[in-house]
This record gives C-alpha cells, structure tokens and sequence, in this order.
C-alpha cells in the first residue's frame, strides 16, 4: 500500500462497517494495532460506521441496581488466544479476571445436577463422573456405557455432519437432550439436530471419523498442574474492552462514527457508502461487520449469489431478563455460576448466570442478582410478550429451580434480536464460498459472528483476518 501515514491525501481509505467487537478489531488491525503509536501502520484512513448510537454491538453494559452489569456477553474464553491477545495489545493485561466459581449444574429430572467432571464440551468422557452426577436415568446411563462395547464403524471421515445424531448413535438420545444440547447448543441458542460438527465442534467429527468410543477419542489428557481459567473478562466487565478499544482507536487517527446506518454500497470506482447521517463516504476497501440479513441488503446490488448466501443464514432470537432479589428470598445457591435447562421440558428459560456469585465485584451485602437467558431458535414465544410477562414468566420457572422465597426488587429486560447465526451441517464451505465471492468484488471483506465462530475470540479473529484481506487487497495491483 502507497502513501505515507499522515498523508491523508493519497493514503487508501478503508470503511469498517459495523462497530461490534468484530468492526472493532478490524479497525485495531488497520491501524496497525499491537503497536501502540503507530497510527495507520498500514498508512489507510479507517472509518468505522455504527448503525447504533453506541460501539460494542451485542457487547452492551446498563447501571442496574447500583452496579455495571454487561447486558449480553459477559465472558470470553480464554482456550482461544485472539481476546486475550487483544487485552494486552491495549495494556488490558493486568485488568484480566476470571470467575470467582468454575462449576455448573444442568436441570435434569426436577433438580439442578452438577456437570460432571470429564466433559469434552458437551460431551462425557468418563462413565464414572457421569454415573455419580445423576444427570442420566439409569437406563440411559446403561445406553452411553455401550459406546466403549459398539462395534467400530470407521469410514471415510465425512466433510460435515451433525452434532447431535454423532453423539446419539455412540452415547445414546439422553446424552445428547441432556447435556449436548444445552452446552453445544446453547452457546448458539440453537439444537444440535442441525448443528455442523465442522464449524461447532470439530473435534467430535474427527473422533467419529476415527470410529470406535467416542468418550476415549474425547478424553482430555489428565491435567498437569493447576487447571487454567476457563473463561475470562475484565475488571468493570466485559463493555470495558470495547470502552478502552474505542479510545485506543481514536488515539491511532481511526474515526468513530456512530448513529450511522449505512444504507447503501455503491460501486463508482471506488466504494460509496450512502449513511444515514447525510455524509456519504468514499472507500478503496470495504469491511462488512455486520448481521448476515445486513450484510446481504448491502451487497445485493454487487452480487445476488453472495446475497442469498449471507440471506439464508437464520438467527435465533434471545431475550436476557436480569433479576435482583433480597438475601434473605435466595437460599444459598450451590457453589456454581448457574445453570442449563434442556429443551425437551418445554421451558423458555434457556439458561440461569449467578451474577454476583461468579463476578465478585457485582456482589454486595444484601442482594443477589441471577440473569436468566430466554428463547432459542424454534423458540420465539419471547418476541410476543412484554417485559413485564417476560420477568414474571423467568420468575416463575426459577422459582422451584432455586427455591425462592419471594420476587425480585428490580429487574432488567435485554432483548438480542439476530442474536446467534445458526451454523447448519455445511456451513464452513458456505462461508468458504462468501468469501471468495466478497473478494471478488474488490477491496471487500467479511467479518463477524455469521462466519466462523459467535464467541468473541472467533469473533476478533474474523475481523482481524478481514482487515489482512483489504489491506492484500490494497497492496496488490491496480488497486486504484
Ligand atoms: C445474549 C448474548 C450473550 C452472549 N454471551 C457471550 C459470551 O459470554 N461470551 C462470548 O464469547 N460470546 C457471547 N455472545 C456472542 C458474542 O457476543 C457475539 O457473537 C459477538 O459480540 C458478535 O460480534 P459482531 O461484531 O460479529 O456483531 P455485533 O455485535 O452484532 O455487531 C454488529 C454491529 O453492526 C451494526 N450494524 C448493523 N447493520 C448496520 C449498518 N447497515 N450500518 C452500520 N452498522 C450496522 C450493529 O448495530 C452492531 O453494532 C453472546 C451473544 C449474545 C446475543
């Protein structure tokens, strides 16, 4: 790429649309992020675009009873580098915490069960942990300790297939509606009938490619020395990334535009993007962070096939309800951060995080705040009530879950529409093909949760890596 950092003139422009933590980073790696001081490594004018009058997308904090609770993501994990990675690039590395509790439960048969030790994301690796959780009747117990007896069944590994009916044929149906479905699924709100074991879970379909016991195949090696925290955030949650993210990005000459839709991608040599602030913008190159259903109205005009591609991906919609109660109507919570609820009961509370027992700086004397997750996909009875039926109905199915004793003094609705991409059997060689198709267009790439991952790990790569795109882009040929 050509031009001098400062020599705005000549330098290539770069217009990041969407300023959730995929837009974010794809900024911070345009300009030249990781060293501090350098605006512009690259030497491009970054604009990032926000529909929103805020940055952070699904990463949102709210004041709620008398603290900063995050409205969405409140964790990333840590197995990943690309989060914690981008922490320390922003001098964030002393500001890392983890939870105060590692465990977690799993509403099955009437009560909360802990989740066993031994567990390869949603799947039990040793019988005798799993036998003593209680989770399985003891049929279905019975049924998960024939996977190390059934014959072998090795083949041609397949390209994809999915997690669900993988699980099912080697740990029986209980396994799969009791703990598969509520941990794999329930990181995309979605069910692991449909869900790709490529893009989700590779490490199981490569395990049932082998053939043979996929609770040996699964076993994590035994832990030498203190276990690693599993999942992190940051001290004043995790909205602090994107407030110190933001202000970094101002520092290196990015500009932040937010209450900016873009309507329109216009293609008149250079990119055009009509916005709704009435202030069009010129561009060599073009990040699309946003919703795939977004991403697909704005490159239509360019490319109908890459439209249907990005318009078929569904979302799941999700509703998060955060609850305060009085000490004295909650009666000690196990040790945990909280809890699964699986399908099949019906329920629409999806999942339950004890706030102030797994961050400890949301505890105060007094009270207790849980957050309860609602809907998932097929499940969208949340998008019909209003807030005041969706707290008393979270209420309601907690109540016999943590025995309260009474309701709550204050309470928060968070409504996530387009929440969690559904990552079908064959959705990496459709991204594969997005991405071809959005390269063809010149000096376009995409980033963001409809890609390959909705955690924001995955989701800091993708925008890093679509940076990298635009700049190869910028730096090849007859750019301009
Ligand atoms: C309730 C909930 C809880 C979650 N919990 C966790 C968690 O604990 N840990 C974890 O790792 N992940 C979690 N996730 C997933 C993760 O938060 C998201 O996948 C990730 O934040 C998505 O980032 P993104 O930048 O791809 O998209 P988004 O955050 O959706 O950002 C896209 C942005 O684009 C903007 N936009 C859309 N259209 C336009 C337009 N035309 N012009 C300009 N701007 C536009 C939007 O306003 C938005 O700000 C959670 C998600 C949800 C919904």
């Amino acid at each position: 790429m050509s031009g001098p950092p400062g020599a705005a003139g000549d330098a290539p422009a770069v217009a990041v649309v969407g300023g959730g933590i995929a837009g974010l980073a794809a900024a911070w790696e345009l300009a030249g992020g990781g060293a501090p001081g350098t605006p512009g490594t690259p030497g491009a004018r970054v604009t990032v675009l926000e529909a929103d009058g805020r940055l952070g997308g699904k990463i949102e904090r709210r004041h709620f009873a008398g603290r900063h609770v995050d409205l969405g993501p409140d964790a990333f994990v840590a197995r990943r580098p690309e989060a914690v990675e981008l922490c320390q690039e922003l001098g964030l590395g002393d500001e890392l915490v983890t939870p105060a509790e590692t465990a977690a439960y799993v509403m099955a048969g009437g009560r909360l069960r802990r989740l066993p030790a031994g567990l390869a994301l949603g799947v039990p690796t040793r019988l005798g942990p799993l036998a003593r959780s209680g989770i399985l009747s003891p049929a279905a117990l019975a049924r998960a300790a024939l996977d190390v007896v059934l014959p072998r069944h090795a083949g041609a590994a397949p390209s994809d297939a999915a997690v669900g009916p993988l699980v099912a044929g080697r740990l029986g149906r209980q396994v799969v509606e009791r703990l598969a479905d509520p941990l794999v699924g329930g990181i995309h709100a979605g069910s692991v009938e449909e869900m790709s074991a490529a893009a989700v879970f590779p490490d199981l379909l490569r395990a049932a490619g082998q053939g043979g016991s996929l609770m040996r195949r699964l076993r994590p090696p035994a832990p030498s020395g203190a276990p690693a925290p599993v999942f992190r955030s940051l001290r004043g949650g995790l909205a602090a990334l994107v407030d110190h993210l933001a202000e970094a990005l101002g520092r290196a000459g990015v500009e932040l535009r937010t209450g900016c839709e873009v309507r329109r991608l216009e293609r008149r040599g250079r990119w055009v993007l009509d916005t709704a602030d009435g202030a069009p913008l010129e561009a060599d190159a073009v990040v699309l962070a946003v919703p795939a259903p977004r991403a697909a109205a704005l490159v239509a005009p360019h490319d109908a096939g890459l439209a249907e591609l990005l318009g078929a991906l569904s979302y799941a919609s999700v509703t998060l309800v955060t609850l305060r109660f009085a000490t004295g109507d909650v009666p000690p919570l196990p040790p945990g951060t909280g809890y699964l609820v699986p399908r099949t009961g019906g329920a629409m509370v999806t999942a339950c995080t004890w706030m102030s027992a797994k961050w400890p700086e949301l505890a105060r004397p007094g009270d207790v705040l849980v957050r309860a997750s609602l809907g998932r996909f097929g499940d969208d009875r949340a998008l019909a009530m209003d807030d005041d039926a969706l707290v008393g109905r979270a209420v309601a199915e907690l109540t016999p879950a943590l025995g309260l004793r009474g309701g709550p003094t204050d309470a928060m609705v968070a409504r996530f529409p387009l929440a969690f991409p559904q990552y079908t059997v064959g959705h990496l060689d459709r991204v594969a093909a997005m991405e071809q198709a959005a390269g063809r267009l010149g000096g376009l790439a995409l980033a963001g949760a409809a890609l390959r991952g909705v955690g924001i790990p995955a989701c800091i790569a993708s925008g890093r890596r679509a940076a990298r795109s635009v700049v190869g882009h910028l730096e090849g040929p007859g750019w301009r």
